[in-house]
């Protein structure tokens, strides 16, 4: 029989996979991309799923997600494992395609899911926040003026945060313009992930 929890969250999930609200903005139509059990413990909020997680239902299932495992240190099993990592995007479909990249996740999706996900998820102990989007919702007027300067204030969100940039291959100046994110941030992020993560047996995802 499954716990309380368990059961709540079931319910609620096949609701979010049952959602069809922005439907008519949608190119590729709803295929809402949550993967989260009641147990886990880290929760990784990014920004909306591209056409290659959209055509297989797989979270970070692509060259960004590569990256985020490494920054993790984490392997790729360990990643969907539903005991150890909650992954929500702000927005669940994938919502097209605009003059410079992705579009933003869909406005309706959050202020309809997120606090009911949220809700069912009682041992997170620690929340990434990959993205301007992520941020914005969970940190509101403590975000710094730009991303760079969020992440690199990190502490000021610890223990409950961590913001992070988008691990986009288009990001790779980004990346190499601020090396501070690699030798201080990425130590940090993978000691706490290492301390979280509970070893044993994976759960399916
Ligand atoms: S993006 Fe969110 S609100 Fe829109 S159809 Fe998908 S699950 Fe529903």
């Amino acid at each position: 029989m499954s716990r309380p929890g368990y059961a709540s969250l079931d319910v609620l999930l096949k609701e979010v996979r049952a959602c069809r609200v922005c439907a008519p903005h949608l190119p590729l139509g709803p295929r809402p991309i949550v993967r989260v059990g009641a147990d886990a413990r880290i929760l990784i909020v990014g920004q909306a799923p591209g056409t290659r997680v959209h055509e297989t239902g797989i979270p970070w299932n692509d060259a960004s997600g590569d990256r985020l495992r490494q920054w993790l240190g984490v392997d790729a099993a360990t990643f969907v494992d539903t005991s150890q990592f909650a992954i929500i995007p702000m927005g669940f479909c994938y919502p097209g395609r605009g003059k410079s990249g992705d579009n933003p996740p869909r406005p309706e999706c959050a202020p309809l899911w997120l606090d009911r996900l949220l809700a069912e998820l009682p041992s997170i102990a620690l929340t990434l926040l990959v993205g301007q989007y992520a941020q914005r919702h969970f940190l509101g007027a403590r975000r710094k003026p730009t991303l760079t300067e969020t992440v690199r204030a990190w502490k000021d969100y610890a223990p409950d945060f961590i913001p992070l940039p988008h691990p986009s291959p288009r990001n790779q100046p980004w990346f190499r313009q601020h090396p501070w994110f690699e030798d201080e941030v990425l130590p940090m992020l993978r000691e706490r992930v290492g301390r979280l993560l509970r070893h044993g047996p994976a759960q399916p995802g």
